[in-house]
C-alpha cells in the first residue's frame, strides 16, 4: 500500500492538483491568470453562499495570517468581541485580539463541552460589538450551531467572524442564509490544494466598515481594489491558484452536495465501524464530518500516531496540550476512500494490540 493521509490539511491530493504541482507558470502580470483569479473568486463565492465574487481577497499565507488579516482590518480598539473558545482554534483569535489590544471576553468550553444556549446567555446585550467563531473547533471536532450563533449575533447586532477553514466543504456552509459578515477558508483543507492561499469573504456590511490595518501587507482595501482586475497587490501562491480553479472544476463537475456527502459518507462509515471494533469516540458534542476524534483511556494516543506513521506510512493527526495522549483525530477530507478507512482500522488494531502487549512486558 501506497502512503495514506488522514490529515486534516495537507490533505491527500487529487491527481489534476498533483499534476499541476510539477508545472512551471508563466507571468502572472497577465490577462491569463487574472482569469484564473475570476473564475476562483466567481466558484469559492458560490460555495460559500456569497454572491458578490468581488468580496473575495485572497492572501498568500497560511489561514492564522488570514485570521489575523481580519482581525487587524474588522475590529478596531473601539470594538468589544466576543470569542468562542472551544481549544486551540478559539484560543488563537483571543491571542490575537489580545496582541492587537481589541478588548474582548471569550465563551470557554471544555474540551468535551458542547456550546449550547446557555452559554451565551450571560453575553446578551452586553454591548459587544463582533463575534469570532471558529465553527469547526479542529482540536476536537466540535461543530458548533451556526444558526444559533447567527441568532445571537443578529439579535444583538453583532458583527459575525467565522473561521471556516475546517467546516468550508466538509459541513454545509452559506455566508448569506446566516448573515455571516467575514469568513476565512485556507488551501490546504477542504479545498485539498497546497497550502499556501488563504481567502476572506466578506458581506457587503463588513466590507463598508473595515478600518485601516497597523501592517499595510494586510491591509484589505488594497486587495479589493486590485482584485477588480484579477490581481493581488504582491505575487500570490500562482500554483497554488491553479490548483483552487482545478478544485472548484472538479468540485463543480461532482455537484457540492454529492461532494459534500461523500465526505459524509466516509465520516459515518469510519464512525460506526470504529465503534464496532470497540473505539470510543466522543459523543457529549455534534462533530463535523470533517474528522472524528478517537479518545483512549489506557494507551498513549500519540503512540498509535507515531506506530501508523513508521510502520505502516499512515498518517492520521495527534491532539495538542493536554489532549495530546488521549486523543487523536482522523479526516475524511481528501482524496480517500472507504477501502482506505478499512485499512487504516486493520492496521489501527494491530498497532493498538501491538502496544499494549508492549507495555505488558514491560
Ligand atoms: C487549519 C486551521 C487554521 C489555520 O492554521 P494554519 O496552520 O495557519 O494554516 C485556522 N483555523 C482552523 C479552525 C483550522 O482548522
Amino acid at each position: 500500500m501506497s502512503k495514506k493521509i488522514f490529515i486534516v490539511g495537507p490533505v491527500q491530493m487529487y491527481p489534476k492538483t498533483l499534476e499541476l504541482r510539477q508545472e512551471d507558470f508563466p507571468y502572472f502580470r497577465t490577462e491569463i491568470f487574472s482569469s484564473v483569479m475570476f473564475d476562483n473568486a466567481k466558484g469559492l463565492a458560490e460555495l460559500l453562499g456569497n454572491s458578490k465574487p468581488n468580496n473575495l481577497l485572497f492572501f498568500t499565507m497560511s489561514g492564522t495570517g488570514a485570521m489575523e488579516a481580519t482581525v487587524e482590518n474588522c475590529v478596531t480598539s473601539g470594538d468589544r468581541a466576543l470569542v468562542i473558545n472551544g481549544g486551540t482554534f478559539g484560543r488563537r483569535f483571543c491571542e490575537l485580539l489580545k496582541w492587537h489590544n481589541i478588548s474582548f471576553d471569550s465563551v470557554d468550553l471544555k474540551w468535551n463541552e458542547e456550546l449550547t444556549f446557555e452559554h451565551l446567555k450571560p453575553f446578551e446585550n452586553r454591548g459587544y460589538t463582533t463575534l469570532f467563531v471558529n465553527l469547526h473547533e479542529t482540536s476536537t471536532g466540535q461543530l458548533y450551531d451556526i444558526k444559533m450563533l447567527s441568532d445571537f449575533a443578529k439579535r444583538n447586532s453583532m458583527i459575525l467572524i467565522v473561521d471556516a477553514i475546517s467546516t468550508f466543504l466538509a459541513d454545509d456552509y452559506d455566508m448569506e442564509k446566516y448573515g455571516i459578515d467575514a469568513t476565512i477558508i485556507s488551501s490546504q483543507k477542504g479545498l485539498c490544494c497546497s497550502a499556501g492561499m488563504s481567502v476572506v469573504a466578506l458581506s457587503d456590511k463588513m466590507k463598508e466598515k473595515i478600518n485601516k490595518p497597523s501592517s499595510s501587507y494586510f491591509n484589505f482595501n488594497d486587495y479589493i481594489k486590485n482584485m477588480e482586475r484579477g490581481q493581488t497587490p504582491y505575487t500570490p501562491a500562482v500554483g497554488v491558484a491553479y490548483e483552487i480553479q482545478s478544485m472548484v472544476n472538479l468540485i463543480n463537475e461532482t455537484g457540492k452536495d454529492v461532494w459534500l456527502n461523500v465526505i459524509k459518507e466516509k465520516a459515518l462509515y469510519f464512525r460506526k465501524k470504529a465503534k464496532d471494533l470497540g473505539l470510543t469516540i466522543p459523543d457529549t458534542y455534534p462533530l463535523s464530518n470533517m474528522l472524528t476524534p478517537v479518545y483512549f483511556e489506557d494507551i498513549d494516543a500519540n503512540k498509535i500516531v507515531n506506530m501508523l506513521r513508521d510502520k505502516y506510512d499512515i498518517y492520521i493527526n495527534p491532539c495538542g496540550g493536554e489532549l495530546g495522549s488521549r486523543m487523536f483525530r482522523v479526516s475524511h477530507i481528501g482524496n480517500t476512500s472507504k477501502e482506505d478507512i478499512d485499512y487504516l482500522l486493520e492496521k489501527l488494531i494491530i498497532s493498538i494490540r501491538e502496544i499494549k502487549e508492549q507495555s505488558l512486558v514491560k
